[in-house]
């Protein structure tokens, strides 16, 4: 580098994260989406990834990702607006619009892109956006993209909105943002509050079911019976569906709106056909059978019931993905190893990814789990309490 300005300040960042315990590095992890992953070689129970139904490696999806292959080849080839379409991206769109119930869909290459896209295509400098306070990364990104009036709102606090949203009145826009299943928490919203709220102020209601969609059917919005009063539906096909990429669904006029604005849809390549084969056979199979999520949800129960037992705060869970609040970054570190000592396999997530102070475990849970490996965990558990907390 011949600038030692940047060399200063990217070696300062460094040491800073290195010192703070907040380096991040890729673990050496191999088949990080089976149930069991190998660390360095070894098999560990992976209650890590986003596979909570484990359908990554189900025979539908990867037979479906191989005959798309042989079908289109490696490449869509170019933007979907030009000349990167194939029959299977517009089977896949209609059977998402018909998943959740709406006119349209779109497909994005990722769950980001699709924010960051929804974001900066429905907002703008006349609009004020209340966004919930613990929204995923890619959501404030977008925002921040569109240059709107961001409004965050403290989590889940449908009263603090609501007095936010009466200050804001007279906004020429107003838009509410919300994830359903939160993240790093796994707790829920209330979309009928929101709904409500929506409705007086004349927002229009944007909710993020990257962790709800296939694990409750084609969301919480319908769980909670709100989901025509849902404005713009964006899920994800590399969570519960097992495979890659997301969709938004909405009536035909936003549809033909971001198909027309959103600058990551209309500036990148199409995903490859391998990917829609995967998410078409996915949506099939969830559409199917619309209480594939019941053992996974069910499995979240019972650990909550025995971890709370164990004196651990699990904070608000209430679906599959489960923290172990544990506060202090460098504890939530020991409390991982302590785990995978014991092979089993957790992410410790800690700021900035979480608020400061509340670093935790995220336990992640999958329908796959027989009641052999909930004893693991258990066990693996119950030696952590006495080990590191
Ligand atoms: C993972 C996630 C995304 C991003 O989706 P990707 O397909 O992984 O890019 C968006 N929103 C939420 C709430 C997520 O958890």
């Amino acid at each position: 580098m011949s600038f030692a300005g940047y060399e200063n300040h990217i070696g300062n960042s460094l040491r800073e994260l290195r010192e703070s315990g907040l380096f991040r590095q890729i673990p050496p992890v191999d088949h990080g989406a089976d149930k069991f992953l190998l660390l360095d070689g070894k098999p560990l129970l992976n209650l890590a990834s986003n596979n909570y139904l484990g359908l990554a490696g189900h025979p539908a999806l990867k037979a479906g990702a191989v005959s798309a292959v042989e079908k289109y080849g490696a490449s869509s080839g170019a933007s979907r607006l030009i000349s990167g379409n194939f029959a299977l991206a517009d089977e896949l769109e209609t059977e998402a619009a018909a998943f959740k119930d709406t006119e349209a869909a779109l497909f994005f290459g990722a769950g980001f892109a699709a924010n960051v896209a929804v974001m900066s295509a429905l907002a703008d400098r006349q609009t004020v956006v209340f966004a919930d306070r613990l929204n995923h990364a890619s959501i404030i990104d977008g925002v921040r993209l569109s240059g709107a009036r961001h409004v965050r709102y403290a989590h889940n606090d449908l009263s603090a909105l609501a007095a936010l949203m009466e200050k804001h009145a007279s906004a020429t826009r107003k838009l509410v943002v919300t994830d359903t299943v939160f993240s790093m928490d796994g707790d829920l919203a209330d979309l009928r509050g929101l709904a409500d709220l929506c409705d007086r102020h004349d927002a229009l209601l944007v909710v993020d079911e990257a962790h709800a969609t296939g694990v409750m059917g084609p969301g919480l919005a319908h769980v909670q019976g709100v989901a025509d009063r849902v404005d713009v539906h964006m899920s994800t096909f590399s969570k519960g569906l097992g495979s890659s990429g997301a969709f938004v669904a909405a009536n035909r006029q936003i549809i033909d709106f971001l198909r027309n604005r959103a600058r990551p849809f209309i500036f990148s390549t199409f995903p490859p056909p391998a990917v829609i084969g995967a998410n078409l056979a996915a949506l099939r199979l969830v559409r199917e059978t619309p209480d594939m999520g019941k053992r996974v949800l069910a499995l979240g129960d019972q650990a909550r019931t025995r971890l709370r037992k164990m004196g651990l705060d699990t904070g608000e869970s209430a679906t599959p993905i489960i923290p172990v609040m544990i506060g202090d970054s460098e504890h939530a570190l020991a409390a991982r190893d302590a785990l995978m000592r014991q092979g089993v396999y957790v992410g410790a997530v800690r700021p900035p990814t979480v608020p400061q102070g509340t670093a935790r475990l995220r336990i992640s849970l999958r329908a796959d789990l027989t009641d052999n490996d909930m004893e693991t965990l258990y066990a693996a558990l119950t030696g952590l309490h006495e080990e590191v907390l």
